[in-house]
Formats: C-alpha cells, structure tokens, sequence
C-alpha cells in the first residue's frame, strides 16, 4: 500500500492535545484509496486513566452550572461546528469513505443540527413531580447527572455517533470520556479540539486507542459511572460483561437487520427507489439499512426488477468525488466478510446483480441483490453490512411478521402499504424500535431511537435520550412538627 505524508493522531485531555505514552501505534487507511492517511498513538490503561480522572475533576464544577449556562456555551461550540463543517466532512471523506456528497450536503448539516438540538434539550428534562405520601413526609425527586460518561463510538458514522453521546451527556451536566473506533479518528480528534476553545478544560477528553485495551480499560475505569456504546453486538455483549464487574449503567445501541415488508397494494413505483437508496445509503454500513426486502408474492417481480434497475444506477467510486453515490466498505476485512456472506448465500440462493469485489485500489463492493434464500440462511439471519440485499417472497400479513421478526436483531423496520389499518396493525406486530410505514431511514434528534433484542438497549435522541445521561434522586424531607 502506498503512504501519504500523515497526521498523527493525538488524546485530547483536560483541554489540551496530549500524546498517548503506549508505543502502540495504529495505521489509519482511505477506503476508497487503500492509503495510509494517519496513525493514532494507541492509548493504554494508563493513558484512559489520566483521561477519565480529566473528566472526574471537571465535573464538580460543570455540572453545577446551570443548565441555561452550559446550553450557551454549547450553542458557542455549534457556532464553531458549523464553522469548520467542511474540514470535518472532509476528514470523514477520507478515513471513513464517505461519498463527498453524503457527508458535506447530508450527514454533516445533520450533525451541526443535533448539536443545536441537544444543546437545548438539558433545560427541559423533568421528574415526576413528588407528594406527601407518608404522614408529615414530603417526598421529592431531583433528577441529576450521573457523572462521568464514557462513550464509545463506531467507524460507520464517527462524528454523527460522538455528538449524538457527547451533546447529551454535556447539556445534562455530565463530563465525558469519548473513544472513537480505531479505524475513523480524525473527526472526532479534530471536534474535540475545536470544543475546546469553549469548553472547560476535562468536560470532554478524546482517548483513541484499540477497543479491547482503551476501549475496555474505559468500560471498567471505576470513576466512570455510566457507558454508552455503539457499535457491533458482539463487542456490546463484551462491553455489557465488564461493565457489570463495577457495577455501572450502559446504554446499547448495536447491530440491526432491517425487514422491508411490501405489500402488494403498496405504492411500488414510490417505494423502490427509497428502498434501493436505504440499502446502499453508506455503502449499507448503517445499522438501520433496508437489509431483507420481503415482498407480497403478486408484485415480487415487479419489485426485484425495480430494485435491479435501481441498483444499476449507483455511481461507484471515489469518496472524494462528487458524483459518487456508492462508496467502498471501511476495510478490507469488512469486505472479506460482506463476501463471506455472499458466497455462503450462493449455495442456497441466487445472486441476481453483484456478488463480488470490484477491481480497483479501495475496498469496494458490488451493490448485490440475493434471492430465493431460505429464512435460516447466514445472510438472513446476520448483519451483513455491505451493500447488499436479501429479497424473500411472503403470503399474507401473519406470515409477513413472522418472517420479520425472525431474526436476532430489533433495531428498525419499514413496512409499505396503502392500508392504514395494515400500516397500524403491521407496526404494531414488528419487534423492532423504530417501524418506518412507507418511509425508511428517516430520523431527527427530536425523537429516541433504539433497539430491541440483539440490538440493545437504551436511547439515543429525544427526551428520552437526554435522560439516559441522569439519575433519579429521591429527597424525602420529614417536617419538623411530626412526631414519628
Ligand atoms: P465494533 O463493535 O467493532 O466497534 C465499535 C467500537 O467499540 C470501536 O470504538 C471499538 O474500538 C470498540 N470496541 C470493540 N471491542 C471492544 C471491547 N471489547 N471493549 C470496549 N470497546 C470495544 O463495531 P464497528 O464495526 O465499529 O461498527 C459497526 C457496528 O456498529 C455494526 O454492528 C452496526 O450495526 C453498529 N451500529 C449500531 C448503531 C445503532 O444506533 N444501533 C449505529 C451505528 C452502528
């Protein structure tokens, strides 16, 4: 592989760049190139150490500022968000692989949003309100932060994922301790020092470092008392595991396998090219993209040929060109392991487009539509996370659900119909988080987002997603004139 002139990627600690003391280093590459455009000092037990006591030490004072204060200063990190929003689309261009125009027009406005979005929504979190419920008792609740957080975030949406746990945590009074995925740094490296100009020195501290060191030392640090997490099933279940050992809270946000379930009265001709848009959104690296299409039996064909159709238009290429709409896999293990799954599928199934790497520098893969797979099948019970989709055929609503919820996963859905009362009843029947009715993918911070099942638990967004980051308190003040 060939190597640019590189950036080495630094700690951000109690409000300053600070070198990780392990010799440990960790190569960062351009997925659409196959270059070197970084390494991040890899930090050790001793390194999240420093960090979190960072975060320990700011809390007393941040967290006793009022809500209506850290929201200004928040909305004075927006401000300069917003200012450097192309730099910091730019370095997801590169170290993530994300299509130019996915990340300067889409995701990265989108952030600068949620941010704004957050910055607000700590002056409105409330408690149930308290009563006298024992004789000459006065019973309260005080809803507070709970102290120090650690977040840990995935390679699919670096800074998306770091502002949707560090805007929260911040605006409910926590201090926080974030470790971005290995692979994809730079965003979240660069934000922090940009936060830092407003933020007090330890309110929020950037490790990076490889998950079963940094990322484990973090989830098992005493002084922090809470964990938040996206990222892969398998590393939630481990992260859960250890989390335990203090014991402490954590919110799980993990893998998904999307159920797109389309009827035959649904509108086909609207709902292909949003269905195709969600399998491929990302090159299918989102935990909530269109992964199995099931389909009514009378409109599969025309369904499967709208899809291939759809297919053959995404614009592979380069991330760093504009007219790209498909963009490569993060890694060249993530593509052994998308076409892993697409080989196993093959001898069960037939691969109707795609189904194999495309020849160029870069780890790209070719948009794939599988069909004819048994419900038991690798590709339909697992997060493939490539772009790639599974097409089934059902017979009627019960059979439609079943098949649905038949896989480990809970994180999002869509079902299309014209039938309002199907819509309902079909949502209703869906064991996922979020059940999108003619729509998929759509999302605003406004709202929490979360998983069921394999997915995890907890939420992300909405009041709901602001409250994850406090703690109930319970006062129960006795009045002077009782007597027992
Ligand atoms: P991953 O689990 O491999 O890594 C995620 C993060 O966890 C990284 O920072 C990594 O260093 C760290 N990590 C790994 N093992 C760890 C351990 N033992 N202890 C502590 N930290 C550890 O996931 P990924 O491959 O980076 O991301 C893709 C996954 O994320 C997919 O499964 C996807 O579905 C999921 N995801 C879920 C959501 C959601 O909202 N539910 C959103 C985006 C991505």
């Amino acid at each position: 592989m060939d190597s640019e002139p590189e950036t080495i990627v630094e700690n951000f600690v109690n409000g300053a760049p600070r070198r990780a003391e392990s010799d440990d280093v960790i190569e960062v590459f351009d997925p659409s190139r196959a270059v070197r455009v970084a390494t991040v000092a890899a930090s050790s037990h001793r390194d999240v150490d420093v960090a979190v006591r960072a975060a320990k030490g700011a809390f007393a004072a941040w967290s006793a500022r009022t809500p209506s204060d850290r929201a200004n200063l928040l909305h004075r990190v927006a401000d300069l968000l917003e200012r450097n929003l192309a730099g910091l689309a730019d370095l997801e261009v590169s170290d993530a692989g994300k299509p130019f125009t996915a990340a300067h027009d889409v995701e990265f406005p989108a952030i600068a949003d949620a941010f704004r979005h957050f910055a607000g929504a700590g002056r409105v979190t409330s408690a149930q309100g308290g009563g006298d419920y024992v004789a000459g008792r006065s019973f309260h609740l005080r809803r507070e932060p709970v102290g120090v957080v650690g977040a840990i975030t995935p390679w699919n949406y670096p800074l998306w994922q770091a502002i949707w746990k560090i805007a929260p945590a911040l605006a409910a009074g926590n201090t926080i301790v974030v470790k971005p995925s290995e692979m994809t740094p730079l965003s979240t490296a660069a934000f922090a020092e940009i936060a830092g100009e407003v933020l007090p020195p330890g309110v929020l501290n950037v490790i990076h470092g490889r998950g079963p060191v940094a990322g484990e030392a973090l989830v098992e640090h005493p002084l922090v008392d809470l964990v938040t997490f996206t990222g892969s099933t398998r590393a939630g279940r481990r992260i859960a595991e250890r989390a335990a050992l203090t014991p402490k809270p954590v919110i799980l946000e993990l893998g998904g396998n999307a159920p797109v379930v389309v009827f035959a009265d649904a509108d086909l001709a609207g709902a292909i090219p949003v269905i195709a848009a969600s399998a491929l959104y990302n090159a299918g690296q989102d935990c909530t993209a269109a992964a199995r299409v099931l389909v009514e039996s009378s409109v599969y064909d025309a369904l499967l040929e709208g899809l291939v159709e759809q297919f053959s238009h995404a614009v592979l290429g380069d991330a760093h060109d504009r007219e790209t709409t498909l963009g490569p896999l993060i890694s060249q293990g993530q593509r052994d392991r998308v076409s892993d799954l697409v080989e196993g599928a093959r001898r069960s199934g037939r691969v109707v487009v795609g189904g194999h790497n495309v020849n160029r520098p870069g780890f790209f893969y070719a948009p794939t539509i599988v069909t004819e797979l048994d419900q038991r099948s690798d590709l339909v019970q697992s997060e493939c996370f490539g772009p790639v989709v599974t097409v089934q055929r059902f017979e009627g609503d019960e059979s439609a659900t079943a098949m649905a919820n038949d896989v480990e996963h809970g994180l999002a859905a869509s079902v299309w119909t014209r039938d309002v009362s199907r819509a309902t009843g079909i949502s209703a029947a869906l064991n996922f988080g979020t059940v999108w009715v003619n729509d998929h993918l759509s999302l605003a911070p406004e709202m929490p987002v979360g998983g069921f099942r394999a997915s995890g638990y907890g939420k992300e967004g909405g009041a709901a997603g602001v409250e994850e980051f406090t703690r109930l308190k319970q006062i129960v003040v006795r009045s002077a004139t009782t007597e027992s």
